[in-house]
């Protein structure tokens, strides 16, 4: 029972589980092959800001942690300049508040400045099992939940940036009793915000446990029992993922005609970029079937401005609690993932329809938008074709029993 399918309409969006499920082969076979193209497998990160929050001492030294860098030489050097000239310079103050940030109001993250960092092969680091865990990875968790902490007074009281440190108790049970924040009486942007986080969560899990190392063995293979204990006996993590994966697709639909627009250069020819920019094309039309997401019943009524700045402000935070991740390889896979995630609510959120064209707003999202949102799209593709490959397993386990 743990492994079944959900069924019937998923909230808050026009869409059922049914619709992604008979969609997602397809969108995951575009996707991909669509993230192994130069132009989506190359993303600039800087993996090495302080964590802004807390003293991080809880560095993981496992081999799995670590990352391996591209040269600067192969990546084409047109990225690099505009990827700079898509982004404005911020204020001074805010400049010397979070020192290596290039930030814009209306974005729902902090991206990293980019004339710092390095550019890393995607494909070469995927996310899968590394052995990071334990109080470094709960505190990072648990703090990612706790900014999911609402209200037009608590917010018109402190609008300070910073969430306040995060004191761990006994056990995590404690911090994330938040998970019971479907009720009802929460308010639908809240709720909203605690699916993104634990449908993001439940993705990550889902990696992890597909991809496992046995570390007595060295071995790996998928692990079945990992799956179950940490998303399959809480269906609604997994329902979560869906519900990501359809404001994803929405995300992309919507932004459609600036994709087809784009410049997609990096294979070196005319005609490998056409074919990065026809695999785009696909993407799109898929998306346009799946992603039906109703963003107008969000942010809506007396206090929406107020609420939205307040929902911009958490998922600020939380790209910025990735510089407090421990282990370089979830560190890069956490920013791409929130950075993609800001994006496609940056998308759904920020921008009108005349925003939206190309030919208006041609430097709309930058290079390193674009990347996360179509590789965040793609790990939770590949996490709901996990979910179904992890369901065969529990078929064949149960009939060998
Ligand atoms: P955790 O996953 O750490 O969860 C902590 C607590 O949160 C659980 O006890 C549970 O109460 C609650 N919880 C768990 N899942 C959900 C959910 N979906 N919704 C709501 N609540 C939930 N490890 C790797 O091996 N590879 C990686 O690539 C990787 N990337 C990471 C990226 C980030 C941003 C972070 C913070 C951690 C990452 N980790 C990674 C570590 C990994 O996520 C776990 O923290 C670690 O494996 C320990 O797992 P755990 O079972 O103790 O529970």
């Amino acid at each position: 029972p743990h492994c079944q399918q959900p069924t019937g309409p998923i909230e808050t969006t026009l869409c059922d589980f049914e619709t992604v499920e008979s969609y997602n082969d397809e969108l995951y076979t575009q996707l991909h092959d669509l993230v192994q193209t130069p132009f989506f497998k190359y993303y600039r990160a800087d993996l090495y800001r302080e964590c802004p929050f807390w003293q991080e001492n809880g560095y993981c030294m496992n081999r799995e942690c670590a990352i391996t860098t591209v040269d600067e030489s192969e990546i084409p050097p047109s990225w690099r300049a505009s990827e700079l000239s898509r982004l404005e310079l911020p204020s001074e103050d805010l400049r010397n508040t979070i020192p290596g940030c290039y930030y814009r109001d209306s974005d729902f993250c902090f991206l990293d400045d980019l004339s710092e960092g390095d550019y890393v092969d995607l494909t070469a680091n995927p996310e899968r099992f590394t052995g990071y865990t334990g109080p470094s990875a709960h505190r990072v968790w648990a703090s990612i939940y706790e900014e999911n902490c609402f209200g037009i007074s608590e917010w018109a009281l402190s609008s300070a940036p910073n969430p306040a440190p995060v004191t761990l108790p006994d056990s995590m049970t404690g911090v994330l009793r938040s998970e019971g924040a479907d009720s009802s009486r929460t308010c639908l942007e809240k709720r909203v915000y605690y699916k993104i986080i634990s449908g993001l969560h439940a993705s990550i899990s889902t990696h992890i446990c597909y991809e496992f190392m046995n570390q007595t063995t060295g071995e790996w293979s998928p692990n079945l029992e990992c799956f179950i204990n940490r998303v399959a006996a809480y269906p609604e993590r997994l329902q979560y993922i869906y519900f990501d994966l359809v404001l994803l697709t929405r995300a992309v639909a919507r932004i459609g005609p600036y994709l087809s627009a784009y410049d997609y250069c990096g294979t070196g020819t005319h005609k490998g970029d056409d074919d990065t920019l026809n695999q785009v094309k696909n993407v799109i039309g898929i998306a346009q079937t799946v992603g039906k997401f109703d963003e107008t019943v969000l942010f809506r009524g007396e206090n929406a401005a107020i609420l939205k700045e307040e929902f911009k402000q958490h998922f600020r935070n939380v790209t910025r609690i990735m510089d407090c991740v421990g282990c370089d390889k979830c560190r890069l896979w956490g920013k791409v993932q929130t950075s993609g995630v800001g994006t496609a609510l940056k998308i759904l959120f920020e921008l009108d329809e005349k925003a939206l064209d190309p030919h208006l707003n041609s430097n709309l999202l930058s290079r390193s938008e674009v990347v996360a949102l179509i590789n965040t799209l793609h790990r939770l593709s590949e996490s709901l074709y996990f979910v179904n490959e992890f369901r065969k397993i529990w078929a064949e386990t149960a009939q060998s029993e």
